[in-house]
């Protein structure tokens, strides 16, 4: 049987994370989150941590090949045998071509939201420190307390890549390099409005692909 990969695609602060987690949930297929690795491996100070740092805190995009590495050694583990949900990859044509090496992409979400929606929610995202939390001081969840931790009660930190500079770097790419994708993908992308609550959003995607996995169940 073939492998069940959907990759989510849209502007930063279109929630793709959020709901790549909802659909991965739903789908129980592994959530693969290159930004989250590459924070991973800067947290544990690794070696590639260390190399890519000043790269994303500035907000640009790491290169393809080290990017494609990294996603290639993270698809290989049993645990994507079924399939997975890509969030964040790819994000240039190389990248999409490196992927076809590995894997057949069966549907791309893309999550449509405006570019001033885009810096109003990043600008207002924060996370806890200590337990990871996340949240947004303009759209949901926002903290109980001003900019506090629900459960820790510590300050909320901003990531570097959010500060505004950094954020309008970020959508410029997008634009110049990402956008691209959506003619490259133009047979198995879906369009879903990211301007609804996350919850409207999360049935949209459900149901496209409610109806990718019928088809290929059709096809079998
Ligand atoms: P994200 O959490 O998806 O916004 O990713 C955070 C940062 O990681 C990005 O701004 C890039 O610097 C880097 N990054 C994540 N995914 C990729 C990718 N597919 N290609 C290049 N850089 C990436």
């Amino acid at each position: 049987m073939s492998r069940l990969i959907i990759c989510l695609f849209g502007p930063q602060g279109s929630g793709k994370g959020t709901q790549a987690k909802i659909l991965s949930q739903k789908l129980n297929l592994p959530h693969i989150s290159t930004g989250e690795l590459f924070r991973l491996a800067m947290e544990n100070k690794t070696a590639l941590g260390k190399q890519v740092e000043e790269t994303i805190n500035g907000g640009q995009l790491v290169s393809d090949e080290i990017t494609f590495g990294l996603l290639k050694e993270r698809v290989a583990n049993l645990d994507c045998s079924e399939g997975f949900v890509l969030d964040g990859y790819p994000r240039t044509i190389k990248q999409a071509e490196l992927l076809n090496q590995c894997a057949t992409v069966s549907k791309v979400i893309f999550i449509e939201i405006s570019d001033e929606e885009a810096v109003k929610r990043l600008s207002s995202r924060r996370h806890c420190p200590q337990c990871g939390a996340i949240y947004n001081l303009y759209t949901a969840p926002k903290p109980a307390e001003d900019e506090l931790c629900d459960r820790c009660k510590i300050k909320l930190a901003q990531r570097a890549d959010d500060a505004e500079e950094s954020v309008r770097e970020r959508l410029r790419r997008y634009h110049a390099e990402t956008e691209p994708l959506i003619d490259y993908y133009q047979d198995k992308i879906v369009k879903i409005n990211g301007e609804q609550t996350i919850e409207r959003v999360a049935d949209d995607i459900a149901k496209s692909v409610g109806m990718l996995q019928l088809n290929q169940m059709l096809e079998q």
